[in-house]
């Protein structure tokens, strides 16, 4: 299994090594021609997704990444990663990838609260897993019944999985704590192939 890493800005490389400690090979992707390299799913991780979508665009990789998840293609985003998948901002159309039916709210905890560590219940994965949020988004909504819920924070919304596609508001790459890799490998690249 080969698993591409966005690798444009933010936390990516700790992505990559949560994925290579459990076993699985990853690649950077800066450029359109690692983007072609052969890969089995996508994780974009957290950092500021107005220059990652900035970035996506200028770098000619908006349009293939967005059509290869249209295709089926698993992804994994976190944070910054969620909001680039989400359809809509505040029940306005979103400029990304845009290919997950939901609506988010970014910032969404105000400058004061915006980082916070919590601990969770994530449906089908894990008790009382640790969550770290930065300047994190939630989910006002779902935009259609394929959007399964896994988890809520203080009434949130915070994971959600639309089939081949897996997006949380926190970070568990900047955890010690697997369960999230390990059911997006174990569960969801599977389903997909
Ligand atoms: N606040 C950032 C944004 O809007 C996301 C923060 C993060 O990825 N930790 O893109």
């Amino acid at each position: 299994m080969r698993v591409a890493v966005l690798a444009l800005q933010g936390a990516f490389i700790e992505h990559e090594q949560m994925l290579q400690e459990l076993g699985v090979e990853t690649f950077e992707v800066r450029q359109l021609s690692d983007w072609q390299q052969p890969k089995d799913a996508l994780i974009i991780p957290g950092g500021e997704s107005t220059t990652q979508v900035r970035l996506l665009s200028s770098l000619g990789l908006l349009h293939p990444i967005r059509q290869a998840i249209l295709e089926g293609l698993p992804v994994f985003g976190t944070c910054a990663g969620l909001i680039l998948l989400a359809k809509e901002e505040d029940g306005q159309p979103r400029q990304g990838l845009c290919t997950m039916d939901i609506d988010v709210c970014r910032n969404a905890y105000g400058r004061q609260l915006g980082s916070f560590n919590a601990t969770g219940h994530v449906s089908g994965i894990g008790e009382h897993l640790p969550m770290t949020f930065i300047r994190a988004p939630y989910i006002h909504r779902t935009l259609s019944s394929d959007v399964e819920i896994l988890s809520e924070v203080d009434g949130h919304i915070v994971a959600v999985r639309q089939g081949h596609q897996l997006a949380t508001a926190f970070h568990p790459e900047l955890t010690t704590d697997h369960h999230l890799h390990q059911y997006f490998i174990q569960h969801i690249i599977p389903s997909a192939a």
